[in-house]
Order: C-alpha cells, then sequence, then structure tokens
C-alpha cells in the first residue's frame, strides 16, 4: 500500500486554528517528524507521507477539515501520471483519445477531468509524480511507451496536432475577448462554415451585441462556435452544457458531432443525456475528489455510463458506487385523488413588461413531484414567483396563502441567507426541522454534498458549485409544504445532481409536502418526476404552460417540436437520444412516439 496525505492549502488556515494537526500527531509526540509547518507552503503545515503511520487523528482533529489521508494499492503507482506538489492531488491514468471518435469524460468534480485534459491539449506536462526535477515530455513519452496513448502523445509532442479547446469557465472570456460576436466569429472562421454553423447554435439575438455583454448561455454558444469554426485536428469541450436551456444543450451537441467530424473529439460533461448523446466511447474517472484520481479503461458510450450509474466497472473489478442509480418511471403516469390534492391553481394569466404569461389550470398531490421544462424566458421562473406569491396574476388567484414555501431561485445570492456561517444555518435548521437533523438527512445530503466540510466556512466566502449546494439542502432542511426549486444541477457535478434528485424526493415523500422542479437536465427531470409541466411559446415574447401530465405524453409533445427522439435503457431505464436518422429514430417518428417508454435497444457500434 502507498500512503497519500493530501491537505486542502486552499482552506487551510493556520494562523486561525490551534495548530492541531502538528500538536497532536503522535508520531510527532514521539520526538520524530510527520507533520510541521513549512516555509515551502508558505507557513502551512507538510505531512512527510514516508513517515506517517495513517492514524488520521490530524484528519479528525483539523477544524477545517482541510486534511485527507488514504491508501492505495501499489500497483497503481506505476500509473501515476501527475501530482501538483507535495501533499496535493494525484492523478492516475489517461484516456485515450481515437481519431474520428468522441470520447466522453464523466467523473465528479475535483477528480482530475480538467487536469487530463490540459495534459491531452498539451497545456500541462505531467510529471508523473516526480516533483523536484520536472520531467520533459520526452520522458514523458518513454514512460507511456507501449500504451494506447503513445501514438496520441507522440503526435501532440511533435506539434502534429492542432489543439482548440473550448474552457469549463466561459465567464473569463467577458475580459479578454474584445469587439462584437459577429466581427470575432468572421476573424476565426478557417473552415467557412460560419452559416452552417450558424443554423446549429443560434446566435442570432446577441450577433451585433459586445463580447463583454453577453449572457452566460451566449458566452457559451460563442465559445462552442468559435472552437467549432477552427480548423484543428484536436477539439476539447470542457462542459459544453453550462448555462445553456434544454432546446439549446440538444443544438449544440448536434453541431458538435456534426462539425468536428474527422478529428480526435473530447468532451467533459455532467448532464448524462447530453454526454451520451455526443460521445461515442467514455471513461469513467473515480477515487476521491480533491485526492486522486483514477481514469477507467474506455467503454462503448451505452454501457460505459451504465457502469457508471450501476456503480461497478467490469474490467478493472471495481465498485465505484454503494448504491445504483436506477430510473423506474415504468408507467408511472396517474391521475391524481381528489383527497390526495395538496394545492391547485386555475388558468393564470401574467404580463410583464413585453411578455405574456398563460397557465393552464392544475393540481398537485401530496408526495408528489413535478418537473417543468422548457428552453430559457419562457417564463418557468415567473410561474415559480406566482405560486410563491412573490408575483400578482393578472387573471387567476393562487391559493398559496396558508402554504408554507421553501424556494430555491435560480440565481442563488449570498444576501437571500441570515446566517453567517455555514453551521449557524444547519444549527437553526436543526432546531426548528427534525428532518434536517436526521441521520439520514446528515449521511445522504449533508455529507454526500460535502457540506460538512463547509461548516466552518462564511457564506460570502462560498463558491458557486458550493453555493448552489448549501441553497439546495438549506431549503430541502426548511420544514414546508411546498418546494420550489429552480435549476438545482447548475454549476454541480453529476453525482451531486443524483444525490440531489434521490433527496428531493425522499424529502417531498416524509414530508408529504410538494415538490416543482426547473431543470435542462432531462437525467434529472426524468429521474425525479412523477409528472412535468412543459412550456412552450416563443422566448422572451409568450409563453404557455401546460397541465401536469405524464412524463410519457408531456416529453412527447416537447420532443416533436424539436424533432428528437428518445429510448429507454433496457439496464437501467435511463433515457437516451436516438442518433438522428437511426433505425428507432424513424421508427419512432412513423408511430408519433418520440418518448418511447418501452425498453428498446438501438445496436451500438
Ligand atoms: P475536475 O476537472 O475533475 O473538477 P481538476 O482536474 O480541475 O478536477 O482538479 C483535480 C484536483 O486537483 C482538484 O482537487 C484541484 O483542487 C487540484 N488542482 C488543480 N489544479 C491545481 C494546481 N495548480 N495546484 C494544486 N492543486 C490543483
Ligand atoms: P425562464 O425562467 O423560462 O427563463 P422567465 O420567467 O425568467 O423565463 O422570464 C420570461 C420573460 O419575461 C423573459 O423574456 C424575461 O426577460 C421577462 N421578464 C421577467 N421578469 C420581468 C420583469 N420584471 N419585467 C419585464 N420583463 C420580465
Amino acid at each position: 500500500m502507498v500512503r497519500i496525505a493530501v491537505i486542502d492549502y486552499d482552506v487551510c488556515r493556520p494562523s486561525k486554528c490551534n495548530l492541531e494537526c502538528v500538536r497532536f500527531c503522535p508520531i510527532n509526540k514521539s520526538g520524530s517528524k510527520a507533520v510541521e509547518l513549512s516555509e515551502v507552503k508558505n507557513g502551512k503545515p507538510i505531512i512527510y507521507e514516508a513517515v506517517c503511520v495513517g492514524c488520521s487523528i490530524c484528519v479528525r482533529k483539523c477544524p477545517y477539515k482541510a486534511i485527507t489521508i488514504t491508501n492505495l494499492p501499489d500497483e497503481l503507482e506505476k500509473r501515476l501520471v501527475h501530482r501538483y506538489g507535495i501533499n496535493a492531488f494525484k492523478l492516475y491514468g489517461l484516456p485515450t483519445p481515437i481519431n474520428n471518435r468522441v470520447l466522453g469524460i464523466v467523473g465528479k468534480n475535483g477528480i482530475g477531468k480538467t487536469t487530463a485534459v490540459k495534459i491531452l491539449s498539451g497545456e500541462l506536462i505531467p510529471n508523473l509524480g516526480i516533483l523536484d526535477t520536472k520531467p520533459s515530455w520526452d520522458e514523458v513519452l518513454k514512460f507511456f511507451r507501449g500504451s494506447e496513448i503513445y501514438q496520441y502523445l507522440s503526435k501532440l509532442v511533435n506539434k502534429d496536432l492542432r489543439v482548440v479547446h473550448k474552457i469549463q469557465h466561459v465567464d473569463i472570456i467577458r475580459k479578454y475577448v474584445k469587439g462584437t460576436v459577429k466581427d470575432v466569429i468572421s476573424r476565426v472562421d478557417e473552415k467557412g462554415i460560419t452559416n452552417e454553423v450558424r443554423k446549429f447554435i443560434n446566435l442570432d439575438s446577441c450577433w451585433d451585441s459586445n463580447i463583454s455583454e453577453l449572457s452566460g448561455g451566449e458566452l457559451q454558444k460563442f465559445a462552442i462556435t468559435v472552437a467549432l469554426l477552427r480548423a484543428a485536428d484536436v477539439y476539447i469541450f470542457d462542459e459544453p452544457s453550462s448555462y445553456l436551456d434544454v432546446c439549446e444543450r440538444l443544438r449544440v451537441s448536434q453541431a458538435i458531432r456534426e462539425f468536428t467530424r474527422g478529428s480526435y473529439v473530447i468532451v467533459v460533461e455532467h448532464d448524462l443525456t447530453i454526454l451520451d448523446y455526443i460521445s461515442d466511447y467514455v471513461s469513467v474517472v473515480y477515487g476521491e475528489p480533491g485526492v486522486f484520481g483514477i481514469f477507467s479503461k474506455v467503454y462503448s458510450v451505452g454501457s460505459g455510463i451504465n457502469n457508471f450509474l450501476i456503480g461497478y466497472l467490469p474490467a478493472e473489478n471495481m465498485k465505484i458506487r454503494t448504491e445504483s442509480v436506477v430510473f423506474s418511471k415504468f408507467g408511472r403516469s396517474y391521475e391524481v385523488r381528489a383527497e390526495d390534492i395538496s394545492m391547485s391553481w386555475p388558468n393564470l394569466m401574467k404580463s410583464l413588461g413585453n411578455f405574456k404569461l398563460s397557465v393552464d389550470a392544475g393540481s398537485i398531490a401530496r408526495g408528489e413531484v413535478l418537473g417543468i421544462v422548457g428552453p430559457n424566458a419562457i417564463g418557468k421562473t415567473t410561474f415559480i414567483r406566482l405560486l410563491a406569491g412573490e408575483l400578482e396574476p393578472d387573471e387567476g388567484y393562487v391559493p398559496t396563502t396558508a402554504l408554507r414555501i421553501s424556494h430555491k431561485p435560480q440565481y442563488v445570492k449570498t444576501e437571500l441567507f441570515k446566517w453567517e456561517t455555514v453551521e449557524e444555518a444547519f444549527k437553526d435548521l436543526c432546531n426548528s426541522s427534525q428532518l434536517a437533523c436526521s441521520d439520514w438527512f446528515q449521511n445522504d445530503v449533508i455529507k454526500r454534498l460535502g457540506i460538512h466540510k463547509l461548516l466552518v466556512r462564511r457564506i460570502n466566502e462560498l463558491s458557486g458549485g458550493e453555493l448552489q449546494k448549501f441553497a439546495i439542502a438549506v431549503s430541502l432542511a426548511t420544514d414546508a409544504d411546498i418546494y420550489l426549486l429552480d435549476e438545482p444541477s447548475a454549476f454541480i457535478d453529476v453525482d451531486e445532481r443524483l444525490t440531489v434528485c434521490k433527496a428531493i424526493r425522499k424529502v417531498i415523500e416524509v414530508r408529504k409536502a410538494v415538490a416543482f422542479v426547473v431543470d435542462h437536465d432531462l437525467t434529472v427531470i426524468d429521474n425525479i418526476s412523477d409528472r412535468i409541466i412543459v412550456f412552450k411559446g416563443i422566448p422572451g415574447v409568450m409563453g404557455r404552460a401546460s397541465s401536469p401530465t405524464s412524463l410519457k405524453h408531456g416529453m412527447n409533445d416537447f420532443l416533436k417540436e424539436l424533432g428528437v427522439t428518445f429510448r429507454r435503457d433496457r439496464k437501467t431505464g435511463r433515457p437516451r437520444i436516438n442518433k438522428p436518422g437511426s433505425y428507432l429514430d424513424r421508427y419512432q417518428k412513423s408511430i408519433g412516439e418520440y418518448f418511447y417508454e418501452a425498453y428498446l435497444e438501438e445496436v451500438e457500434e
């Protein structure tokens, strides 16, 4: 076994703690040195892995939960590709890109996906874990000789591959790229395909806008368009679906497949429906976020995602999940019985500026979760705000005054919270709600989302993803009759999305409450919804919300407009997009079943 001690130096605060890791270490007490403060780390501690005995006392004592100590098999060290420094994250293995194929990468956040992508793009020379003298690319190539990835890496090192990388955090583009969308795009088109790409990725609304003024979604579409217009041998798309609505995600995925033919393509994505659709094959990254990550062998896209959900990787005989994720939605549509109704609303109308929303009457039963789907700017948030009593309808009346509402808005701002620290919030919530204190909530929500590691943190210092997880947990820990969750999957990883789905269902069941969940990730919508509400119309002009309907009917209606068909996976029951023009795509369109509930199998190449 090899011992790994990792310190999260971003949260380690030796000036604020009592140096528990140094003082309580039994090796230090015996006169040797396993942990000490070091100039190398600007006065923060270093743990000497060769001396440490792995007792984990420091792990438990550290008030900031900054230390992790774990043991890994010796065999694995032979696959060590990169370590960021002393007591830093370790990456094992790399996935092999294949020409003319799309490689999908799936795994939690902080597990090494971006690190691998930086290596595969040539931006980072892996150090093979050698920290004192950095190895050269030639030495790195020697290490990979005989492995599948050797050929790719040698081409990369010889500069035979031109790489284009659509980065994960598109927001920074606003700062660095000057000019209008139109100007920049006309400058970068090396393939003369601007018009074709524009047909897929609609940039019309911002064509003349300055890059500095673009919204998140517009920036994402702009960045993807720029990448596709470049003549490259390798295209890398790190989280292409962020900020995009469900319709945009589908169109962008089609564009990526269409305009990268004949190249190496690598996609990192947390929306499993989209990852499944774009990729030909996948590699699963597993391990412990922030500590170590291991790239699995590659699997065909269908079995790779199934293995990921089931939680077992057969080629490496590795269990990566304690409980499998299954989608058992078969025939879940039902009529709401009058005695089970928790809330009803009549037909509603609301005008906001130039936008007009009409809502068809509906009701929701106790214990039920309603998914809400539709493009952006179609009135989903307005509907939620009408239900929450934040907006008065122009016509109709929403009788929610006697009901308690817990609302996680689309944009989470720190000012929404009355507490200073995360710990304060949960102490308070625990006092007012038994469920928030229950073992189940602590284990399956707080720990799974990593919120227990944030307890001492100030709410206004949380990152976007941390704040989202905190806001979801606060919302679910609050005792209420109605839970309104607007885009819970934004900024969180694939595992956290599945955890959130499970948590929402359980909270609603236990509290006999109701939930409305707006989301653009169709795996999330499918996993949590009993029924759905579909929004249609003209974004920014008018929207119409359907009455709650079964997933089958609602999705059928929604997908028909998009011309996309779905089937269910036989093993996990998850929804899968049929490849356009495939046998099932043609068959389902011919019978008008755009969302097929029966388990059908598309033969994978
Ligand atoms: P992912 O893309 O899967 O979210 P990353 O590859 O970005 O993960 O990061 C993996 C781990 O490596 C994270 O814990 C991150 O904190 C750490 N890490 C990333 N870059 C550095 C760096 N320059 N120095 C030290 N640690 C880093
Ligand atoms: P969604 O949640 O589906 O993205 P919203 O309900 O937020 O859509 O918004 C629907 C439309 O209403 C958008 O075009 C938005 O710009 C407009 N809108 C929302 N709030 C206001 C407001 N207070 N005044 C004027 N227009 C508004």
